[in-house]
C-alpha cells in the first residue's frame, strides 16, 4: 500500500485556512485533519479533540521533551504543536494528512519532509485581513494587535513555500488549491 502524503495550509491568522480546510475536507473525505495540541485556551463552542487538544504549558513542554511532536511553534503567546504519532499512524495507512499550522511549524516540516506540499493562504489585502480578525470576533483588541504584528512577518515568507493562493474569493480558492493537491 502506498503511503500518504502531508499537506500543509499555512499563512496568516485569520486569512480563512479554518474555513478553506472545513470544505476541503467536506468534498475530499479520504484527507486526514491533525488535531493540533495548543496551550491558548478554549474559545467559545470549542471542543477538546476535536478543535484542538487543550493542554497546560507544562504537558506542552513535556510532548516537547519526549518527542512526541512532529513540529511546534510559539504563536500570540501560546504553543502550537501536531502530535506526531496519529500523523505518523495515517500516513503508513495510506492516508494524505492535512496540517493547519503558522509559518514558523511549517517551515519545520518543509525541512524535516522535503516532499511535503505547502501551501501559503494570502489575504487580498492587509487591509482585509484586520477587518476578517476584528469581524469574526473571536479574540481581544490585543489578541488581534499580536496577530496582525504577526501576520505582516508571516506575509514576507510566503515565498519560502511552494505554492501561494490568494482567498479572495472562497470558490476559486478551493479550486486552486485541489490543483495543487490533486494534480
Ligand atoms: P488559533 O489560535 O487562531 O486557533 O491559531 C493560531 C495560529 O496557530 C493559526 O495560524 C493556526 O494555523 C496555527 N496553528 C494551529 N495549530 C498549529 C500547530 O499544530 N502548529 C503550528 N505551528 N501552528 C498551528
Amino acid at each position: 500500500m502506498p503511503t500518504g502524503k502531508i499537506i500543509v495550509l499555512t499563512g496568516p491568522s485569520g486569512v480563512g485556512k479554518g474555513t478553506l480546510v472545513k470544505l476541503l475536507l467536506a468534498r475530499h473525505p479520504e484527507l486526514y485533519l491533525s488535531i493540533s495540541a495548543t496551550t491558548r485556551n478554549p474559545r467559545p463552542g470549542e471542543i477538546d479533540g476535536k478543535h484542538y487538544y487543550f493542554v497546560t504549558k507544562e504537558e506542552f513542554e513535556q510532548t516537547i521533551e519526549t518527542g512526541q511532536l512532529l513540529e511546534w511553534a510559539e504563536y500570540a503567546g501560546n504553543y502550537y504543536g501536531t502530535p506526531r504519532d496519529r500523523v505518523q499512524e495515517q500516513i503508513d495507512r495510506g492516508r494524505s494528512v492535512l496540517l493547519e499550522i503558522e509559518v514558523v511549524g511549517a517551515r519545520q516540516i518543509k525541512q524535516a519532509f522535503p516532499q511535503t506540499l505547502c501551501i501559503f493562504i494570502l489575504p487580498p489585502s492587509v487591509s482585509e485581513l484586520e477587518r476578517r480578525l476584528r469581524g469574526r470576533g473571536k479574540d481581544s483588541e490585543d489578541a488581534i494587535a499580536r496577530r496582525l504584528k504577526r501576520a505582516q512577518e508571516e506575509l514576507v515568507a510566503s515565498t519560502e513555500f511552494d505554492r501561494q493562493i490568494v482567498n479572495d474569493n472562497l470558490e476559486s480558492a478551493l479550486a486552486e488549491i485541489e490543483a495543487a493537491i490533486f494534480n
